[in-house]
């Protein structure tokens, strides 16, 4: 069936000697796997459709497993991004994140309009370590993974003293873990996942992070998904490295 999707490569793969099989997250669609045939061909019409991170129209013949390109237009390559090695780091992280939980032919347009809208804030130079906390916590609800930022996860009381792994969210001075060193209650970073949780789309653009939270919210999220999400996720390992400063 010949259809169009709106949508951005996730991953690229070559297949057979000129071909490439691509990944693409589309409105319409979810996850779509798409053979480019010719793709390597150094006169190939779709060199730029089929790179990482390219937003485009995809002209494709939809099957049941893999589905064909047959014609497409580039959008946007959001090469300012690309430019910007912290920006293109997380982005291959988003990726990675659909390419893990998005299903194929299951359209989700709202995480679809999250991925787009965080890779087109990237690309106008925004804080990148923001947008993916915001994007992250997308994903862990789509994973059914919700964590308790309304209140004490297990009281619901509002004096909550810190955030805690193992209770799966906020705290209260009653439902602290014995050991406090298990629990994040640094003020700061308590506001700023408070912050987050009320993030819809359309305010992703006014995240802001203060530096000294940074390195404790990826620490906090890389435990969240390390320890709940059953995902094994490389360039995640990449981007903590990549943020100790
Ligand atoms: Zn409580």
């Amino acid at each position: 069936m010949a259809t169009e999707i709106k949508g951005i490569v996730t991953r690229r793969i070559d297949f057979k000697e000129n071909d490439e099989i691509i990944s693409v997250f589309s409105q319409e669609l979810g996850r779509v796997p798409l053979l480019v045939r010719g793709a390597k061909r150094a006169n190939s019409r779709y060199k730029a459709l089929t790179q990482l991170f390219t937003y485009g129209d995809f002209g494709i013949s939809q099957r049941d497993g893999l589905s064909l390109l047959y014609q497409g237009e580039t959008i946007d390559y959001f090469s300012r991004l690309k430019m910007n090695y912290q920006a293109m780091s997380h982005a291959a992280y988003l990726c990675e994140l659909i390419n893990q939980v998005g299903v194929d032919y299951q359209p989700d347009p709202e995480l679809f309009t999250w991925f787009l809208t965080c890779l087109q804030l990237m690309d106008e130079g925004h804080e990148p370590e923001g947008l993916t906390l915001a994007f992250e916590l997308q994903i862990l609800m789509r994973l059914g993974i919700a964590l308790q930022l309304s209140g004490c996860a297990i009281c619901q009381s509002q004096q909550i003293i810190g955030f805690s792994l193992a209770m799966g969210g906020f705290v209260c001075a009653n439902h602290a873990p014995q050991n406090r060193q298990q629990l994040v209650d640094q003020p700061l970073v308590i506001k700023t996942l408070i912050a987050l949780s009320r993030q819809d789309v359309s305010t992703l653009v006014n995240i802001k992070l203060p530096t000294e939270v940074k390195p404790i919210l990826r620490q906090v999220f890389d435990q969240i998904f390390e320890q709940y999400s059953g995902l094994y996720l490389k360039s995640q390992k990449f981007l903590s490295t990549d943020l100790k400063f």
